[in-house]
């Protein structure tokens, strides 16, 4: 069976050629921003890749919420130009000019990368599989009995949208108070990093940085450098995870946890021993045998996943 995935994230649009099972070629250009061109970069992608009458399946996995009803994008905020509901596979069917024998599926990018992970990855042999993608935002992805579990308004296993602080909590980026994304996403920690630097607390996280994205490595960097803001911004985010993934593993009876995304990608496998570390402690089964892994598909999970759900 050939398959194609492709990842349609906020910063690049990565896809492969998945054949029984593995990865023979893969593609990656920028994401542009408007629906049109990220249409057109879709269906770019997907004819680097051999083009659509090549394969038997090809599956998108996006950055935000999708209704499994429609395959309308819902919400998608680090898509440029994506506001209020958007048909994306509705347009992507049309732009593909998809013959009768390829299938087409739209799922939310983690979800794609989780289904990876459980399949081929840290995952594999469990029937139960959270994951939890540290990024610019923080996703999250849930599998039960071997089953992706999407939920009726299509947001099941979205970790990073759960509470960790009552009122007087962070501001989220969706809106609400005290969610985990405003202290583990990078993004809210660049906020915050900014804040206290105006705020006449200096930090390497700024200087590094500059005017642009602070991105995963400069927290590396800082960290390395032993700034005191990018640690207890750390400390923050590793205490936040530890409290959101301990409710949900005490909530399922987990096993198995996997990290995945930006942030864990650069600060090593340390990072995701002190998660781990954070959600023992706040375990309600001393008995339960959680163990919380380190994603091992890498750059690619997003892309394979979303051939697998192709499939
Ligand atoms: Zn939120």
């Amino acid at each position: 069976m050939r398959l194609i995935g492709i990842d349609l994230g906020g910063t690049k649009v990565q896809g492969a050629l998945v054949e029984d099972g593995e990865v023979v070629a893969d593609a990656k250009l920028a994401t542009p921003k408007g629906v049109d061109q990220v249409v057109a970069a879709v269906v770019e992608c997907v004819g680097r890749l051999g083009g659509a009458p090549s394969v038997d399946g090809i599956g998108i996995g996006a950055a935000g919420v999708v209704d499994a009803a429609t395959g309308d994008l819902v919400r998608a905020p680090n898509l440029g130009g994506f506001d209020g509901r958007v048909p994306l596979l509705t347009l992507l069917t049309k732009a593909l000019e998809l013959p009768a024998s390829t299938s087409l599926v739209l799922d939310n990018d983690v979800n794609a990368a989780v289904v990876a992970e459980h399949r081929l990855g840290a995952g594999r042999g469990f029937g139960d599989v959270l994951g939890v993608w540290v990024g610019t935002g923080v996703g999250g992805g849930l599998v039960l009995d071997g089953q992706l579990r999407r939920g009726p308004a299509g947001g099941a296993g979205e970790i990073g949208h759960v509470g960790v602080a009552l009122d007087d909590g962070r501001p989220c980026g969706c809106g609400l108070i005290g969610h985990l994304e405003a202290y583990a996403g990078r993004s809210a920690m660049e906020a915050e990093a900014r804040r206290r630097h105006a705020a006449g607390t200096p930090t390497r996280l700024v200087e590094l940085a500059g005017t642009k994205r602070m991105k995963s490595s400069v927290f590396a960097k800082a960290v390395d450098a032993g700034d005191m803001v990018a640690l207890a911004l750390l400390d923050d985010a590793v205490r936040a995870l530890g409290v959101a993934v301990a409710s949900a593993a005490t909530l399922l009876d987990l096993e198995v946890v996997v990290v995945g995304g930006g942030l864990p990608g650069k600060l090593g496998p340390r990072f995701v021993g002190r998660i781990e570390q954070a959600v023992r402690t706040r375990l309600f089964l001393r008995s339960s045998t959680l163990s919380v892994v380190p994603a091992t598909l890498g750059d690619l999970a997003g892309a394979i996943g979303a051939a697998v759900l192709a499939a």
